[in-house]
């Protein structure tokens, strides 16, 4: 057995295979025999990213990991375990906001501890930490309908750090975004999960941001999604909005485009890089 395989993933998909079916029984294959690993960095965390066409399968794999979806085949595990159900464990932004309306922001952001049961004194304090971190401390009492979008995704992802979890599932939180927030939030995601040495698992159709914010990028093929190919992004010192012009990054962003390019000519290949 290599070193590899002795150590346990944080989140592992072995030969899952998922589909949906229409109210007249017609069966629709959404992933076929997707496998990839994300590793256990405890110390730095780890973002992964799912690169692939829109509706080629990216949500449908991140709801397996959630565990709001059953694969038919093929097996989800997070820190070895099966999965086999939601959990706080694992915690999910959408792209469309998910907050509360008749909560404020500091409401919505305790929500998660209020529903464990813990004193108020303890969810005020977390929830400011939170609050800081996410740049929101001064709309903490505000109501979502008066922020911003990227204000409103800052509260998703306040809401879901809150739990404290294994694994951030993000599905293409920024796609609703006007590009310069979007490279704010970008930014965000960054700074948050260096502080929490989080495990994230990021839906994207957009090259940039896969490159941008990846230590890895899975390249998923067309629908039914299965994985063409795997692999680390060089380590970028700094990651900012200037990063995205230099010729490092560009050749990255080139590599992954003849990638796409080459399972558009090839069809579902799978490519070593
Ligand atoms: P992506 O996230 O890559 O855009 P999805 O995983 O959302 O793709 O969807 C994959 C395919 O499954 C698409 O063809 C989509 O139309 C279909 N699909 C997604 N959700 C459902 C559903 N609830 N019922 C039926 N088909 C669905």
């Amino acid at each position: 057995m290599s070193e590899r395989e002795t150590e346990v993933a944080k989140v592992e998909l072995r030969n899952v295979s998922m589909s949906y079916r229409d109210r007249k029984g017609k069966v629709l294959l959404a992933v076929k025999d997707a496998s990839l690993r994300i590793e256990n960095k405890p110390d730095i965390g780890e973002l992964a990213v799912l690169l692939g066409p829109s509706g080629c399968g990216k949500s449908t794999i991140l709801k397996a990991v959630a565990g709001l979806m059953v694969p038919d085949s093929g097996e989800v595990l997070v820190d070895g375990v099966p999965v086999t159900g939601a959990g706080r464990d694992r915690g999910m932004v959408f792209q469309n906001y998910t907050s509360f309306g008749w909560l404020t922001v500091r409401q919505n952001v305790e929500y998660g501890l209020r529903l464990q049961g813990i004193d108020s004194q303890t969810r005020r304090d977390q929830a400011e930490a939170i609050l800081k971190k996410v740049g929101l401390s001064e709309f903490a009492d505000a109501y979502p309908k008066q922020l911003s979008g990227g204000m409103k995704q800052r509260v998703a992802i306040a809401r879901t750090l809150i739990n404290n979890p294994k694994v951030m599932l993000m599905d293409e939180p920024f796609g609703a975004l006007d590009p310069q927030t979007r490279w704010d939030m970008q930014a965000l995601v960054l700074d948050v999960l260096k502080t929490v040495d989080n495990t994230a698992l990021f839906v994207t159709h957009d090259i940039e941001e896969a490159v941008f914010l990846g230590d890895v990028i899975v390249v998923l093929s067309h629908r039914p999604a299965s994985v063409l190919s795997t692999f680390r992004l060089p380590y970028f010192p700094e990651r900012d909005s200037r990063l995205k012009v230099t010729p490092a990054f560009r050749a990255e962003v080139d590599k992954v485009m003849e990638l796409l390019h080459q399972s558009e000519v090839h069809g579902d290949v799978r490519l070593g890089l």
